[in-house]
């Protein structure tokens, strides 16, 4: 890999940034304006209205097309509305899109349960094989959409061969790059058109806001999801957006960090003898290590495994770890553990569940800054205390409670 985090270093802190023409002020204030005084009609300072821009959100746009190296990015109130707006802004009903057959269910949903009412067809397909890719490729591809490392098992896709495959059929590819950041992986220099990012996850990193953000050097596309943006009225607010800029300055140390506990508590799991497997890109076991030391500068803060003793087994040891806390998200500086398929996962059907190793049991952790050790000591307490559990008749795990019952929640985000 020809670069590593610190070349990330002061452009995270400065990049795109200045300090403040009208005060001085070295952080970008919080502009909390709906609304922009006109001199005379049609003339303006470049804001109008908080849902089409705000300054606040331009900063942090700037600041991200500074670590992506393209123009200034475009920032969505969710990675949800990131994904949502590239889709409505490029397809049109009767096109289809090859996605990778591992990603974030809310991707999924987002084809199955509502693009699929608007004529837009989707293959999920195993993009870790370019050769499949090619295969999936019809006339009306307009996309390739994928995550590498995906979401929750860590598959990861060669962006460069992908990238070729889907070009030669004159299609675009879209890359989600939530789990690594630019910071750890260069889509766009390994020939992506478009990245994506959920802002929730690392380059924000503290629990502490949603948003999400759209990368590419194409003027015209970047135009075009500022109107479908200001149409659907999904603009990130100001408030996050500095939230978001603060969170981004400590970006590349926050992530050596995170790669380096992530790497001591895989090669830990991979030894106890109540691991069956452990999915973790910086370990020599990883089928797709070559790639990931090829492709990443480091491997993440991501990781996955499952029991011996199956979903009892893990559902037990996420009910009792107690420093690591079962939650969503990712990317924080909190240890968060989380059972995927009753989570972020539920609504990605079963059959690709298993194709896939989404298995009922499969524990997905995402490694805080916390004390690596003591977060090995609460995996090691809690495997300790896991026992046999009697057959019991359980709901369908990942099935959305609302499908049976009117009481209970969907589980699935
Ligand atoms: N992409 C990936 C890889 C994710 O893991 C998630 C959420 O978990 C999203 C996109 C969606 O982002 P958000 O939750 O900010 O809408």
């Amino acid at each position: 890999m020809t670069f590593s985090p610190e070349l990330f270093s002061t452009t995270a802190v400065r990049g795109g940034l200045a300090a403040d023409p009208a005060t001085g002020a070295v952080l970008t204030p919080i502009y909390q304006s709906t609304t922009y005084h006109q001199q005379a009609v049609g003339v303006h300072k470049g804001f109008t209205y908080s849902r089409a821009a705000n300054p606040t959100v331009s900063a942090l746009e700037a600041a991200l097309g500074a670590l992506e190296d393209t123009p200034p990015a475009v920032c969505f109130a969710t990675g949800m509305a990131a994904i949502s707006t590239l889709f409505l802004a490029v397809l049109r009903s009767g096109d289809h899109v090859v996605v990778g057959d591992v990603v974030y269910g809310g991707t999924m949903r987002l084809f199955q349960q509502v693009l699929a009412n608007f004529g837009v067809e989707a293959s999920f397909v195993d993009t870790s094989d370019p050769a499949a890719v090619k295969q999936a490729i019809q006339p009306n591809t307009r996309l390739v959409f994928i995550e590498t490392p995906a979401n929750p098992t860590l598959k990861l896709t060669d962006i460069a061969a992908v990238a070729k495959v889907a070009h030669t059929s004159g299609v675009k590819l879209a890359v989600d790059n939530t789990f690594l950041t630019p910071v750890l992986q260069r889509p766009l220099e390994l020939g992506a058109d478009i990245t994506l990012l959920s802002t929730t996850k690392y380059i924000e990193g503290h629990n502490s806001t949603v948003g999400g953000s759209i990368a590419t050097h194409d003027p015209a596309l970047l135009e075009r999801l500022r109107l479908v943006r200001k149409t659907l009225g999904c603009i990130q607010s100001p408030q996050e957006s500095w939230l978001t800029l603060r969170g981004l300055k400590t970006l590349p140390l926050r992530l050596q960090q995170h790669s380096i506990n992530a790497q001591k508590i895989a090669e830990w799991l991979e030894r106890h003898p109540k691991v069956a497997r452990v999915y973790y890109p910086g370990l020599a076991s990883f089928p797709q290590f070559a790639l990931a030391e090829k492709q990443q500068s480091l491997p993440g803060g991501m990781l996955a495994f499952e029991l011996k003793g199956g979903a009892d087994a893990g559902i037990q040891l996420m009910n009792t770890v107690r420093l690591c806390l079962l939650a969503e998200n990712l990317g924080a500086v909190e240890t968060l553990i989380t059972h995927p398929v009753s989570m972020t996962h539920g609504d990605v059907p079963r059959d690709i569940r298993e194709r896939t190793g989404i298995t009922d049991g499969l524990v997905r952790l995402s490694v805080g800054l916390e004390n690596p050790a003591d977060i090995v000591a609460d995996l090691e307490s809690a495997l300790a205390g896991i026992t046999p559990q009697p057959a019991q008749k359980r709901r369908e795990l990942g099935t959305p409670s609302t499908a049976e019952t009117k009481e209970e929640p969907c589980l699935a985000k």
